[in-house]
């Protein structure tokens, strides 16, 4: 209980230097600044989604498959068997195999695959509030016997978490400097 709290007393530590440096403009005149490299690597990427999140109205529409990767062409791991998976997170799980080195990629079981995940976060990530800054993935979903509603459940709950301090951060950063997180922004 002691290490859990001095763990999180450590991640909040090191949000406010990052606040700081942000607030201050440091990584907008300097992106590689040595006194801000370990936190800008540590709260950029998920404050990056936040900032380059999409600004239309998307209640009512279908959700895709947005968050994961398109099967075989992010990565492809292949097992000492010959069979291809999404990549090594995912390795072994037969619902995942997505061809082998005799016959080459399972085009076929790719888009059934695209289809089933859609479908998945239509019925359940629809009513959820973080599903536009949601990266789950496969590797969320998928247990060794295919999807996995408890598996994915127990992972919504640590993501939804993990977005809610983001956000925190991210507005209270914004609250004090419009412009601080302008390094952020894809070209
Ligand atoms: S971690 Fe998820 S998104 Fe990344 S390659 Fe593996 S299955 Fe795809
Ligand atoms: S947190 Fe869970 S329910 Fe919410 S969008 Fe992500 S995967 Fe879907």
């Amino acid at each position: 209980m002691k290490d859990k709290l001095v763990r999180l007393e450590g991640t909040k530590s090191l949000a406010e230097k990052f606040k700081r440096l942000c607030v201050k403009g440091v990584y907008n005149r300097n992106l590689n600044h040595p006194q801000g490299r370990l936190v800008r690597v540590l709260f950029s990427n998920t404050l990056r989604v936040i900032h380059n999140r999409e600004l239309t109205d998307v209640s009512g529409r279908l959700l895709s498959y947005s968050s994961f990767c398109l099967p075989g062409t992010t990565k492809c791991f292949v097992t000492s068997a010959g069979d291809f998976f999404p990549c090594e997170k995912v390795a072994g799980i037969e619902r995942l195999r997505i061809g082998d080195v005799r016959s080459g990629f399972d085009v076929e079981r790719i888009i059934g695959l695209l289809e089933e995940v859609t479908q998945i976060r239509n019925e359940f990530c629809s009513a959820c509030w973080a599903f536009r800054l949601c990266r789950a993935c496969f590797y969320h979903f998928y247990g060794p016997s295919g999807f996995d509603k408890e598996r994915m459940s127990y992972f919504c709950n640590g993501i939804r978490k993990e977005t809610k301090s983001s956000l925190k951060l991210y507005c209270s950063i914004l609250e004090e400097n419009e412009e601080a997180l302008d390094f952020l922004a894809l070209p």
